[in-house]
């Protein structure tokens, strides 16, 4: 919101005005060049192909019959590192996601908590919202549930006030310091221990995500080789044939890009085996 104010008292040209300077296509209208929308902002600040990488796989559709795109979780995404020059350093990106998701809400009055954007409702997990006006004493200040609204919201008033708040993490930040003083060896020893099994989750979640792809290229091959043979007893015609094996690459070579060059030859020797197969067997018919 701030950055989109910011832009539009600067003048910059939005996206779709720049593009329509530089005679450039564009589907959306703007009949403002320098209003800045909130949507435009987020969408550059979340791109993440910004940092030089490719990102496949982020909707899918769930058959060639349905052709609604859908959105696909971020660990289903694939995602290929320096396949073309940043414009924005990945560090810078990463710093940015996650001031992104701890913002603090400004208030009207100026004044803020610490714990603005980190504290979450218990009971259905909505962020709480810091409430404070000029005329609360500091003791008034307090968070409520986002989803809270006079009755007519999702939630009730869970609420708490800040002052609290702020005692009851710094009680407990004394008791974590006074056991790790008194047991220190024990604590480093929990601690690695918690580390290491957080990296063994990670390595095995990267296996399962392997072979899953390792599975779906095995099935790509039968594919091939079933519309290989198809079309060699000329059950498919040689354009559907070329058409399909084409669409099988591609999700090859989406899967794993370094099997591109590797997949091209191989189905190019096929195209080829087909072709010559056929001519062989119209001259002996
Ligand atoms: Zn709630």
């Amino acid at each position: 919101m701030q950055i989109a104010k910011a832009l539009t008292a600067a003048k910059v040209l939005n996206p779709t005005a720049y593009k329509n300077a530089h005679g450039l296509s564009s589907r959306s209208f703007s009949s403002d060049p320098y209003h800045w929308n909130v949507n435009t902002v987020v969408h550059i600040l979340e791109r993440r192909e910004y940092t030089g990488c490719t990102v496949n796989f982020k909707t899918y559709t769930n058959s060639i019959w349905d052709k609604k795109q859908r959105d696909n979780p971020e660990e289903n995404w694939a995602i290929f590192e320096n396949t073309h020059p940043e414009i924005i350093n990945p560090e810078v990106f990463k710093k940015v996601q996650e001031i992104r998701k701890q913002r603090h809400r400004r208030t009207r009055t100026g004044k803020s908590s610490m714990f603005s954007g980190l504290v979450y409702c218990d009971d259905c997990g909505a962020k709480m919202r810091y409430c404070t006006t000029k005329y609360f004493e500091k003791r008034q200040d307090h968070f409520v549930c986002g989803k809270y609204r006079s009755n007519t919201g999702d939630c009730t008033a869970h609420f708490i006030r800040a002052v609290v708040l702020e005692q009851l993490v710094l009680n407990n930040l004394q008791v974590v310091i006074s056991y790790v003083t008194a047991h220190e060896n024990y604590f480093r020893q929990i601690m690695s221990e918690k580390m290491s099994l957080k990296s063994s989750e990670i390595i095995k979640s990267a296996k399962r995500k392997l072979a899953q792809k390792e599975k779906r290229l095995t099935e790509l091959d039968h594919l091939f080789i079933k519309i290989y043979e198809d079309n060699v007893a000329a059950k498919l015609s040689d354009e559907r044939f070329v058409m399909m094996s084409e669409q099988y690459e591609d999700e090859q070579a989406m899967i794993f890009p370094s099997c591109k060059p590797k997949l091209q030859s191989r189905s190019g020797r096929m195209k080829i085996w087909s072709c010559s197969l056929k001519r062989q067997k119209s001259t002996m018919d």
